[in-house]
């Protein structure tokens, strides 16, 4: 899809993601004391220009894909802040050879940024509209290396696991054993951990080669509950 087809000046499209891209690295600055990451990997940052947010949000919000915010997709639920998306990407330290399992798919933003980085994104979502749509959607795009299920992401994909890195996009009130189960030996995993309403924290968990798991938080944030079914 060009800009031209989206129905932007492609000038106007992309001094508008220009200046998304600055606001992104302006926060990197801002946070960087507690996140420990300054700036971000040329890797997150090349995904961070190549998806075309416009894509996710719905029509009526696409004068505002640009900005530094969340919008709403339906269903109660968000296309998260993109500063937000770039800096848990930042965090997991993706490479081209790593699968990886993202819990909350929502539109499908996120795992676009990570299938631009790593080798297979499994992603599952509770709302079947969204996870049909968002499939929909990807493979629209081009992203091959992508599967969406809807399902309760509380377990995980046992099937694919275990996963080089987890990325959660909705807030648990507790770490999920699950998850931790099926997270590889030398494995990364971001997620928001905390009570509704409130503010939730932002962990990397890591498990080192001997299956020992250590947990850092890193960053106060706000994402809507990870539900249990
Ligand atoms: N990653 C998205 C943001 C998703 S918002 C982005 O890039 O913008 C969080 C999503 O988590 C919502 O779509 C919500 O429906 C989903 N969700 C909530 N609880 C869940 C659960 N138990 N399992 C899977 N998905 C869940």
């Amino acid at each position: 899809m060009s800009a031209i087809d989206r129905g932007y000046a492609g000038d106007a499209l992309d001094r508008a993601h220009r200046k998304l891209l600055d606001r992104i690295d302006d926060e990197m600055q801002m946070t960087s004391a507690t996140t420990g990451r300054s700036a971000l990997a040329p890797a997150v940052r090349r995904a961070m220009e190549r998806v075309p947010r416009d894509a996710f949000v719905r029509k009526v919000d696409r004068p505002y894909a640009w900005r530094n915010r969340p919008l709403p997709i339906g269903h109660g639920q968000t296309i998260s802040q993109p500063f937000i998306v770039a800096i848990m990407t930042e965090l997991l330290d993706p490479g081209p050879e790593d699968v990886v399992l993202e819990i909350g798919t929502g539109c499908g933003y996120a795992t676009a940024v990570l299938a631009e980085i790593v080798a297979h994104v499994y992603s599952v979502e509770f709302v079947r509209a969204l996870a049909d749509a968002a499939r929909l959607r990807l493979a629209g795009l081009g992203y091959e290396n992508v599967d969406v299920r809807q399902g309760d992401g509380n377990a995980g994909w046992a099937e694919h696991a275990p996963f080089d890195k987890i990325s959660v996009t909705a807030a648990p009130p507790e770490i999920p054993p699950a998850l931790v189960e099926q997270l590889a030996p030398g494995g990364r995993m971001v997620l928001p951990v905390g009570e509704h309403p409130g503010v939730q924290e932002l962990l990397v968990v890591t498990k080192d080669a001997d299956g020992a798991v250590r947990e850092r938080g890193v960053l106060p944030v706000a994402f809507v509950p990870l539900v249990s079914a």
